[in-house]
């Protein structure tokens, strides 16, 4: 349980000044209210855009290795916090402990890279055209980064967002997801603890309607980087251009693995159950299509459906449990409405396909581990993101096939290929249109010193993790010094 949360301003913990309030439910127990968070207003953003604009000269003139050792604090407190932030996530957001313990980690070994990088904020030198000029570039901050972030990553995605932005030296007004408050405190807590100053990060409270969209449209802040739905992301993406912003979108997925028929069918049925219904089907990079040649179809979808049924669904802050809830009732009813629509387009059904309210699951948003198989490629099961535990496998004749159908949706973050042969393999790194892929393992994953992201209608803008983090954060100058002592020698211009 946790105390009123409030916004983080200027280095104080502040409520707005609304006195309006939203509760934060336990998506596993209904029943379990954790708590209330602030709900702000526009003025209260403005107010967190103001302190992040004064904080920022100062910021972006304090050593780069300064304000890496800051961050450097920041991995040995959220190291040290590690297990509390861990049992926040899966109170609020419903992964499992061990799902959680996961993604803390991830956030710290990310926040530890970054912060290596405050030594390597590196330009270049150049030779140039002209006599006794020396030509160089150096990266410069945007000013203040304005981060919009979702509910199913809250600790990693602000974590891998935060840490490039304060690195390169701008300052933060960050506004979380209204579903996740209680993460974005004890996340936004880690930096403060570790010695920022006031006003460098700033955390508000609220709907997007009322504190996004202020971000969005102020003229103070430059840079907006994004994780979250294609209906939100597309509209902040027109809105941030119109005003000549550098934005950065990730959004929807649809991610395929294929199984081709000289795959190891266990390997391949394992790893699909991991994509398809780790996190409950939450994650931006789960599998949610498999690619199937037909000659090893039923095997593989015999193995996957046994291993669907095995999954222990619970409340994942107790031991043994392997999924857990939608992590709200709107996100349950989407999954729930694909189950209808599953229905009407004719896949089969393998198992699952409800919900469930056996004894204390009926306090939760529960459905079940579902299969679908025989899904037409092109039907909206296969082509819209459904974000929850279903898994449609598209049955194909060959590989030409396969990559055709996997390339076939709007959407292009993850994919895998199960295959033995090398040649099949690099021509799938050839072929296919995600930004991450994976060969022989599952579509989930990402470290943090590689870049992150995807391709077509699922991102914008450079890069998140990895060293392009800072390309999105930092702008170029080039810099020519004319150490001549004389006028310039028109002749060569
Ligand atoms: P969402 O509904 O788009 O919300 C994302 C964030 O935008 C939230 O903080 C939300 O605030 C805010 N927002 C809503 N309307 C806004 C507006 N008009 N202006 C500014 N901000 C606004 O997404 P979600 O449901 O939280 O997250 C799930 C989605 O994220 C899925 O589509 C998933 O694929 C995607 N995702 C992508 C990646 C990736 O790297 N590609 C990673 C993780 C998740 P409220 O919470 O107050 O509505
Ligand atoms: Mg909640």
């Amino acid at each position: 349980m946790h105390e009123l949360l409030t916004n983080f301003v200027n280095g104080a913990w502040t409520p707005s000044a609304s006195g309006r309030t939203i509760d934060n439910i336990n998506p596993a127990d209904t029943r379990q209210v954790l708590g209330q968070v602030t709900r702000s207003t526009p003025d209260d953003t403005r107010a967190a855009i103001d302190a992040a604009k004064a904080a920022q000269h100062a910021w972006k003139s304090t050593p780069a290795p300064k304000r890496g050792a800051i961050l450097f604090e920041a991995t040995r407190l959220m190291t040290e916090r590690k297990e509390s932030i861990a049992k926040a996530l899966t109170l609020e957001e419903g992964k499992t402990l061990p799902e959680a313990r996961g993604e803390v980690q991830k956030s710290i070994n990310l926040i530890e890279f970054i912060a290596g990088e405050a030594r390597r904020l590196n330009g270049t030198t150049n030779p140039s055209e002209m006599p006794k000029t020396f030509a160089y570039t150096v990266r410069s901050p945007l000013g203040v980064a304005g981060l919009v972030t979702p509910w199913n990553f809250p600790v990693c995605i602000p974590a891998w967002k935060i840490a490039p932005a304060l690195v390169a030296g701008n300052t933060v007004v960050f506004k979380p997801a209204t579903t996740t408050p209680w993460t974005a405190d004890l996340v936004t807590r880690v930096f403060a603890d570790a010695g920022l100053p006031d006003g460098v990060i700033n955390l508000v409270h609220g709907s997007g309607r009322e504190v996004g969209q202020v971000i969005v449209e102020h003229p103070d802040i430059p840079a907006l980087s994004f994780t979250g739905s294609n209906e939100v992301g597309c509209r902040l993406y027109q809105d941030g251009a119109a005003r000549l912003k550098k934005v950065q979108c990730e959004m929807g997925g649809k991610n395929p693995l294929i199984v081709l028929g000289d795959a190891d069918v266990e390997l391949a049925a394992v790893a699909t159950a991991q994509g398809a219904f780790g996190s409950t089907g939450q994650r931006c990079t789960a599998t949610s299509r498999a690619i199937v040649v037909e000659d090893v179809a039923d095997a593989f979808v015999a193995r996957v459906v046994e291993l669907a049924n095995k999954l222990k669904v619970g409340n994942g802050i107790h031991d043994g449990v392997d999924m857990g809830p939608s992590v709200d009732e709107g996100q349950m009813n989407t999954v729930l409405k694909y189950h209808a629509i599953a229905k009407e387009e004719g896949a089969k059904l393998m198992c699952g396909g409800t919900r469930l309210t056996d004894g204390d699951l009926a306090h939760g948003y529960f459905t079940a581990p579902t299969v679908y198989d025989h899904v037409a490629g092109d039907s909206r099961l296969a082509q819209e993101e459904i974000f929850g535990p279903v898994l449609s496998v598209i049955r194909v004749k060959d590989w030409a096939e396969a990559i055709e159908v996997a390339n076939s949706v709007e959407y292009g973050l993850t994919s895998s290929v199960f295959t033995k042969d090398v040649a099949r393999a690099m021509e799938y790194v050839d072929e296919i249109e995600t930004g991450m892929l994976h060969v022989n393992s599952p579509t989930v994953g990402g470290e943090a010193h590689l870049p992150f992201g995807g391709m077509k209608a699922t991102g914008v803008g450079q890069r998140e993790m990895g060293q392009t983090a800072i390309d999105f954060f930092t702008e170029w100058k080039t810099v020519y010094i004319d150490y001549t002592g004389t006028k310039r020698d028109s002749k060569l211009y």
